[in-house]
């Protein structure tokens, strides 16, 4: 198995989806969100937001590119580097990436150079049908902890 697959066919199966996987997550769990704009990133990490316990309404931090919440099972660090003004730009990463919460970047492509090796990757991409595939890569050693067979 190399990861999981989902396909889902609204805003909410995302958010449902996200949020069954949040339940999975650990101290330290960095999630790279990679996809176009309106692929459904932050509707993603709206549900973690909600898996993690988080009741708070969660959107972009399109301007202030990091939010943390801290009132969910773990802290919960959520980013949105597409504003960055280089990649080169050093907002404390390390911080966040190797601290005790779980952290989320939409956009992390544009800070792969701060980026740890241990990611989970999901990668939303728009079907035709007006679906989305969620492709899920975590590391080796925590692929059964989150994919699960491939069950969500
Ligand atoms: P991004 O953060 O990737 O730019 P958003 O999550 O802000 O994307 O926007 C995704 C948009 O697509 C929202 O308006 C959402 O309601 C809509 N949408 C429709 N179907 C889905 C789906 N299956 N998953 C996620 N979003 C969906
Ligand atoms: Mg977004």
């Amino acid at each position: 198995m190399k990861g999981c697959r989902f396909v889902t066919n609204s805003a909410d199966e995302t958010r449902e989806l996200a949020g069954r996987l949040a339940e999975r997550f650990q101290p330290g769990d960095v999630v790279a969100l990679e996809g176009d704009l309106g692929a459904g990133k932050t509707t993603f990490s709206q549900g973690v937001a909600k898996g993690l316990g988080i009741e708070e309404s969660i959107d972009s931090p399109t301007f202030t590119l990091i939010k943390e919440y801290g009132e969910g099972r773990l802290p919960f660090y959520h980013m949105d580097v597409y504003r960055l003004d280089s990649p080169d730009e050093e907002l404390g990463w390390d911080e966040y990436f190797y601290g005790d919460g779980v952290t989320l970047v939409e956009w992390a492509e544009r800070i792969q150079n701060w980026l740890p090796d241990r990611l989970i990757r999901v990668a939303i991409r728009h079907l035709e049908s007006g679906g989305r595939e969620i492709t899920v890569l975590p590391p080796d050693e925590c692929e059964e902890r989150i994919c699960r067979g491939g069950k969500a």
